[in-house]
Formats: structure tokens, sequence, C-alpha cells
């Protein structure tokens, strides 16, 4: 049995590591790397599309390896006489996918449509709203891809990649490989865990989670079945290893209520997209405070494929709980078609309105719609509400700080001293993780003991040493052997 990590390995995402064992072989995850990609490129600055796999295997984005690409891209290649791989049929015989963040299903835009991928319902979901409101391109490609052995994208032939749904606590057989879907909670709804049963000995590959969220039998729960299990390997998640405060959503609501009421005109809020219960938390107060609750066009699309997927009812969201719940109609010169779908089919608001109205309003903006304040000219009166994570990059803390001065020329609330800088300002916050906290952590790898711990999707994986005596630590790209 060999495990070899292509991506996930000192970083936080890019997860891709290729499980072999006898004569099948599988990949967990096959996500893009936002770390790897922006040493290289930014804004403006993009792999080149019509090259396909050109530019991303140049700068090791992705893995030089034969029988997992789109056949088109490998022929783009060798028209170019770039001879490194050839085509042939996969030798993969699955992908299964823990969750649909980009970070982790972002890459399989570039793979062979005949290998299937493996994942839950709500994840397919998630995949086709942000397939919808992102712009087309190469790397939008995960549901259905668009052959590029002819250059005109009108003529291209359309293909669906293929979905196999599984069910939590379900096992399925992907050949010889047994492989038993957890369900389990994340920022973003229909996340796993897999158990794999190799010839080796059991392996866990946890995705992405937290447990803060889950009710104490249920934990236990979780506990016990994989205590059970007798975990050879785990493969572990430690994106917050070195975060030991544990948060609820419940202090979320708490602390955005508060402000919220004691606003006295408009509140602005920034949330992810994909978070469902930040949107039913927000929903809530804004129910509460008397506000209707406005959307822009990717948010909308986004709650309305879950609708239609059932997922806002199995998250306690009801139809009727909409009723307050507007699209924010940005003025555009040009509408995709999901676009004027949405603004035919729902009560829809303007900048016009709020800005005539902003006590009834609670306005959802993120950084790159944020120019609509101008027409909309909140004052000191108005409040700035960041429900989404701290910078946790360069960038981001660029963005951040050009966020900040949006707030501060508007004169808006929502802004508060840094602790370790008083000159400076920054946001007050009302965020949890969608990622397990280091104390937890401990405590998870305690109950279930695995015989060796492998650490993935961490900046600091030296930490887990701390937490178990056996870790194994990587290098990108490294295969590892278990006889
Ligand atoms: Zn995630």
């Amino acid at each position: 049995m060999k495990l070899t990590f292509y991506g996930g390995v000192k970083e936080i995402g890019g997860t891709k590591i290729l499980l072999e064992d006898k004569n099948t072989a599988i990949f967990l995850d096959f996500g893009k790397s936002y770390h790897e990609s922006s040493k290289y490129f930014e804004e403006f600055l993009n792999p080149r599309v019509v090259h396909g796999l050109k530019d991303y295997l140049e700068l090791g984005l992705l893995p030089k390896k034969e029988g997992i690409y789109r056949w088109d891209l490998i022929s783009i290649l060798h028209k170019e006489n770039e001879k490194k791989i050839n085509y042939c049929e996969p030798k993969i015989d699955g992908i299964i996918l823990s969750h649909g963040h980009l970070d982790h299903a972002g890459y399989i835009s570039f793979l062979d449509p005949k290998i299937p991928v493996y994942t839950s319902k709500e994840t397919v979901a998630v995949l086709n709203a942000f397939s919808i409101s992102r712009p087309k391109s190469l790397e939008n490609e995960i549901l259905e891809i668009s052959l590029r052995d002819v250059e005109d994208p009108k003529k291209r032939k359309r293909r669906r990649r293929k979905f196999k749904i599984v069910n939590n606590m379900k096992p399925f057989f992907i050949k010889d490989l047994k492989i038993v879907p957890i369900s389990i909670d994340h920022s973003l709804p229909g996340a796993y865990m897999f158990l794999i049963k190799t010839s080796k000995g059991n392996i866990l590959y946890s995705g992405d989670f937290r447990l803060s969220e889950l009710t104490e039998i249920r934990k236990q729960k979780i506990y016990s079945f994989f205590k059970k299990a007798k975990i050879k390997i785990l493969l572990c998640e430690g994106t917050r290893i070195k975060d030991q405060s544990i948060l609820t959503e419940q202090e979320v609501y708490k602390k955005a209520l508060a402000s919220v009421k004691k606003t006295k005109e408009l509140v602005v809020v920034d949330y992810s997209i994909g978070d469902i219960m930040r949107f039913k938390t927000l929903l809530k107060i804004a129910k509460e405070t008397k506000r209707i609750l406005a959307l822009p066009y990717n948010y909308f699309n986004y709650l309305m494929t879950m609708e239609k997927n059932g997922i806002l009812k199995k998250n306690g969201i009801r139809k009727s709980d909409f009723k307050k719940v507007m699209l924010y109609a940005k003025r555009k010169i040009t509408f995709k078609k999901w676009e004027r779908d949405l603004l035919k089919n729902f009560k829809t608001c303007t900048s016009d309105d709020i800005r005539v109205n902003k006590r009834n309003f609670m306005l959802v903006l993120n950084f790159f719609q944020v120019q609509e304040l101008i027409d909309i000219k909140p004052d000191k009166n108005s409040y700035y509400l960041r429900a989404i994570t701290e910078p946790h990059s360069e960038e981001m803390e660029i963005s951040e700080e050009r966020f900040i001065n949006w707030v501060k020329h508007f004169k808006m609330q929502g802004l508060k001293k840094d602790k370790d800088n008083p000159k400076r300002k920054v946001f007050e916050r009302a965020h949890i993780s969608g990622h397990i906290s280091g104390k937890e952590l401990a405590e998870f790898i305690k109950k279930i003991q695995p015989e060796i711990l492998i650490p993935i999707h961490v900046e600091f994986p030296e930490e887990f040493k701390k937490m178990h005596k056996k870790v194994i630590m990587l290098k990108k790209n490294e295969c590892l052997e278990f006889n």
C-alpha cells in the first residue's frame, strides 16, 4: 500500500493524495493550492487557458502524471511539442471528494471524465451552485467539461463528469477497496470523512471538519465508531492547530445581534457564500431586528440551488423564512441568463430603495461588490458587520486593509483599535471557523487512538507531535510505502 502526497503538505488546501493498494488506485480530493498558485499568479496574471495543462505542469501546480488527465488537454500539449505526458486510459479508479471547497475540489476540472468522483449529494449541489455563478473557464469544469479539441467555444462538445453519490455510514467499493463515508460538520454542507479499508489496515481521511457544533452524544458516537474501527493511519487536517479557542455559532449570533440592535441605519454584512449556518444566523438576526435581508446575485443563486436540493430544509430553514429576503439588483450592462432568471422570479431591491430606507435593510456585500456603497451612501449611523474569517495570507491582509479604507471613507461603525498597534484600525468580527481547534484536535486524537498520524492541510505539522507519539512529517510529492 502506497500514499503519495501531491498537495496539502505544509499548506492549507491543495489536497491531492494518491492511495494505491494492490490493483486499486484512488485520489483523496484533487484541490487547487491557492498558496502554490499565488507564488506565480495574481489577479490579471493567470495560467494561459489556451495552453491547457502546460503552465500548471511547468510550475508544479499539477502533478506530472500519466493516466489521470483529459485527452483534449494532453492533445494540446502534443500539438505544442510538449511530450512530457502521453494520453492513456485512466490509471485511477476514482476520486473520493470530501467536500466542495475549491481547495479540495477545484482541479478535478483537469481530470479525465472517465474517472468517477464519489461524493455526497450536497457536495454535488454546492459544486453546481458554484459552477453557475463563477465565470466560465478551464478551472470551472468540475461538473461539465467543454472539450478543448476545437478552439471556438461555441463548437466545443460538452461532457458531464460521472458523479457517484455516497451516503452517511453506507459502505461502498471502488474495485476491492471498501470505503465508509462519515458525514461531518464543516462550514459548507455535505462534508465527509472517509474510512478506507486497505490491505495494510484502516486509513481515516479527515477532510476539513469541526466538532464544536455537534451535540455531546453525537461526538461520543463518532469517537467510539473510530476507536472500534482501529485506525492504522489518520490523515488529519490541522488548519487551526495553534488556536485553542472554541467558539460556537450561538456566540456569533449573540455578538452580531448586539451590534445590529444598536445600529440606527443600514447594516452591511459579509460572510462566506457557502456557509449555510451563518446565513441562518443572519436571517434570524434580520428577523428579530425587523430588517429585510438583501443578497447579491451569487449568494441568492447559491441559496436557491440549496433550496432545490432540500439542503435548506435539512438545516432548518423554511421557504417561509424567505419572505423577508430580497435579491439586491445591482446595476449591470449585461446579465447572464441565471441572473436574468433570478430578477424575473424573486423580489428585488435596488441601491435607491436601500438609500432612502436604510433602517429597514441588512445588505450582504463582499469585497468585490463594495463599490455599491457609493450609491447607497451609508454614514456614521450605519454598521459594517464582518462575519468572515480573519486574513491568513499577505494578499488577504492587503485586501482587508482596502476594505477598511472603504468603511473609514463612509465613516461607518464596525472598526476598533488594533490591540497590538493602537494607531491601526481592525474590524470588529463575528465569526467562527469551519475547522477544529487545537484543543479539540488533541482530544479527538486521544479518543480515536490511531497508530500513525500524518498531518495534512496544516502550516505547522510539527505541532501534531505534541498530540501523538508517531507522527510522519512529509515533503511535497513524497511517497510513503506501508508493507
Ligand atoms: Zn473546507
